[in-house]
């Protein structure tokens, strides 16, 4: 299948599951390009995706530089270091890796404007992830208050390769139900809204449990 296929088959696959949980509501396709070439990127962005994500200050230096269009909305979705903050935080809209007090305060230094941050959390407790467990988010999040570039705007988390499908969606309504309790909260720096969640290999699942963003390289470009 070609580039523009797979697109339309995920979009298919998106908008079949809104309608099974029956949402009204739109699910952003992120498109994640971190595995792919420039011209696989470039590519995709031309069939009218805007929003493309990669995990490495490299990588996404290397897509920015070759794709220029001001309509394009660049996410950030792997760990990222705190010495590498200053290089990556003015260049994107999302940070969805958000996980430590300490990668705050090193944003809070060095980004020119609010940042649009999903807090990570490992909701399965999985000892190879990183994020934050279920009990410690609303704590974090509080501690957050006084920081002036940190825009909380949702939830993310990464599902265990191994998860079943019963498992899947227990996990993504775990952080769906905290993403609740969060905005239940209305802090103004905090309205999480939003809830990352979702790859190729579990994408719809996390559609039919309220994911508003989903992260998608694989099933794009194969
Ligand atoms: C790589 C990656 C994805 C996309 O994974 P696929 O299985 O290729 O769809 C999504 N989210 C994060 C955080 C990733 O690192």
């Amino acid at each position: 299948m070609t580039i523009a296929e797979n697109v339309q088959h995920v979009q298919q696959t998106i908008t079949a599951a809104c309608a099974a949980a029956g949402r009204t509501d739109t699910v952003t396709l992120v498109a994640v390009t971190k595995y792919h070439t420039v011209a696989e990127a470039q590519a995709v962005a031309a069939t009218g995706l805007v929003n493309l994500a990669e995990n490495r200050p490299e990588g996404l230096a290397e897509k920015q530089a070759a794709l220029t269009a001001p309509e394009l909305q660049w996410h950030f979705i792997g760990n990222l270091q705190k010495r590498k903050v200053k290089q990556v935080i003015n260049k994107i809209a999302y940070l969805h890796s958000l996980d430590r007090l300490s990668l705050a305060t090193e944003i809070e230094k060095r980004a020119l404007r609010p940042i649009d941050c999903f807090v990570e959390v490992n909701v399965s407790g999985e000892a190879s992830k990183s994020g934050l467990s279920l009990a410690e988010v609303e704590p974090f999040i509080k501690s957050l208050a006084d920081f002036t570039k940190i825009h909380v705007v949702g939830l993310m988390t990464m599902a265990p390769i191994d998860a079943d499908e019963t498992a899947l969606h227990g996990l993504f309504k775990q952080l769906r139900l905290k993403r609740d309790a969060i905005a239940q909260l209305r802090l103004p720096y905090a309205p999480c809204h939003e809830l990352s969640m979702g790859m190729t290999r579990d994408y719809r699942i996390a559609v039919l449990e309220g994911a508003t963003f989903v992260r998608v390289g694989t099933a794009l470009f194969r």
